[in-house]
């Protein structure tokens, strides 16, 4: 896919492992690459969970509107190294469906890409649960996790 190789790359990243960096500069509400990978059922999420038992919380799904979760890990490409920030230059939009990852503000060449996972757990928030999903992404209003907002028991997910 060309719109790939031309405006991503893909190289070590400060926040977590591997990251997806703009290889040009981007404006904003440019589509940069689809959220690929399997199509499987929540349940069928929860039974592959966790993919890297030595990294138990690191996860390659994403959450479809209807419930269904993409896993990256199979047939996925370079989006599924898009890392968390609570301050993120891209945003999941939603297509019939599919997956489309858009920037929201103007990016500059260089610039590492993320949106925001906004996790959605079944167990009641605790600290304890937070920590499991630290969040180190270094913005200055950082909610420490990556974990949505919500309350426990607005959403069913992972
Ligand atoms: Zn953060």
């Amino acid at each position: 896919m060309t719109l790939e190789t031309a405006a991503i790359h893909v190289e070590t990243s400060p926040v977590h492992g591997q990251g997806v960096f703009a290889a040009r500069h981007m404006a904003a509400g440019e589509t940069v690459i689809e959220y690929v990978g399997e199509r499987i059922s929540m349940a069928e999420a929860i039974a592959r969970h966790p993919h890297d038992p030595g990294d138990p919380n690191h996860t390659f799904y994403f959450q479809l509107d209807n419930g269904d979760v993409i896993d990256a890990v199979r047939q996925g490409n370079a989006s599924k190294w898009i890392n968390h920030s609570c301050r993120p230059n891209c945003v999941p939009d939603e297509v019939k469906g599919r997956i489309f990852i858009k920037t929201c503000r103007p990016v500059f060449r260089g610039e590492e890409l993320t949106f925001d996972y906004g996790l959605v757990s079944d167990e009641p928030m605790t600290e304890a649960l937070k920590a499991r999903y630290a969040c180190r992404c270094g913005a200055k209003k950082c909610r420490g996790t990556m974990l949505a907002k919500t309350l426990p028991g607005e959403q069913t997910s992972l």
